[in-house]
């Protein structure tokens, strides 16, 4: 390990092309972590098996996302690993033997297998009933010490906590016991100013649409709904728009607070300023994107050679948990 403060595990999803929620929730934080820590990120690829209906989108998806987390800066000249979960094959292995200190009833009354059950009765899996075992795995595979959560996520962490000290209490002081990281997951809203901004609601802007297409979408969304005409005066602590200015006009939102309240500004003008700043925040982000998308390869062998770094903390941690465990 370098002299970072710790090692920082995250994984997300492969869910292609990313949104604003996925961004301001999780990919800036992932990126300034880069500094303090050496990070591992990963594409939980096997994850998502558990709920999808068909796979025929996965490897564009992985792609797609990788694209995005290596164009917002995640880097790894800085030391970062970037990889397919699926592609270090020794998390399926860890994930059996974590399981044998895992009791059944726990895991079935998570109050999330309870809700993906509701989500899908039709597929209840029995991979839905241990991906928190595997999730487990992914980060006492790396030897992670440093989880980011929000606080509703914290719940998931201290599962994974739970299994590191019932491994350790049966077979010795093998695996690391996770912390915390609590980070800042703002909940953004979607277009509709209602729900979770998510692409399968399609509420969602991508962080990679055009000017114009950013432009369309912000024109979609929906504001302060008490404000019927141009001369009425807005409330923007209930608007969504005005929620994101704070994000990417910073200078410029305690006057469209004021504009807003005292109707000196409508909300055409305040969107298309609010596209305009979304559109400049991303510029060079979508150049990035641009040159690395020109040859795909680049994404692919970013994560080869993720897969190759983290395959090999993965086998030295293998070795020390079979050794512990007995394994011949
Ligand atoms: S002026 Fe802006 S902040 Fe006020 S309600 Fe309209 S869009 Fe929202």
């Amino acid at each position: 390990m370098s002299n970072k403060k710790g090692r920082v595990f995250s994984g997300a999803r492969p869910t292609g092309r990313q949104h604003l929620g996925n961004y301001l929730g999780a990919i800036r934080n992932y990126v300034a972590l880069q500094d303090d820590y050496d990070c591992i990120y990963c594409v939980v690829d096997l994850h998502a098996l558990t709920t999808l209906e068909n796979t025929d989108k996965l490897r564009e998806w992985t792609y797609e996302m990788a694209l995005d987390w290596l164009a917002a800066g995640m880097d790894p000249e800085k030391g970062t690993i970037v990889f397919s979960q699926s592609h270090v094959p020794r998390v399926v292995e860890l994930h059996l033997l974590l399981s044998v200190v895992t009791s059944r009833g726990w895991l079935t009354r998570l109050p999330t297998f309870k809700e993906k059950v509701r989500q899908q009765p039709d597929n209840v899996n029995y991979g839905l009933v241990g991906y928190p075992v595997l999730m487990a795995s992914d980060i006492t595979l790396y030897k992670a010490d440093t989880v980011p959560v929000g606080v509703d996520q914290a719940p998931h962490l201290e599962f994974t906590r739970e299994i590191v000290r019932r491994f350790n209490h049966h077979f010795g002081d093998v695996l690391v016991e996770p912390q915390a990281k609590h980070t800042d997951f703002p909940k953004v809203l979607g277009i509709d100013g209602q729900q979770k901004m998510s692409k399968s609601l399609n509420n969602h802007i991508e962080i990679a649409a055009s000017p114009e297409e950013i432009e369309r979408r912000v024109m979609q969304m929906v504001t302060d709904p008490s404000r019927r005409y141009r001369s009425d005066p807005g409330h923007p602590e209930v608007c969504n728009v005005f929620t994101l200015h704070g994000f990417f006009s910073p200078d410029q939102v305690a006057q469209i607070e004021d504009d807003c309240r005292s109707a000196a500004i409508g909300c055409v003008q305040c969107k298309r300023l609010f596209a305009n700043n979304l559109a400049d925040y991303f510029a060079p982000f979508r150049e990035r994107r641009a040159t690395l998308a020109a040859d795909p390869d680049q994404v692919w062998d970013v994560l080869a050679d993720g897969a190759r770094r983290a395959s090999r903390i993965a086998t030295e941690t293998m070795a020390e948990v079979k050794a512990a465990i007995g394994l011949p």
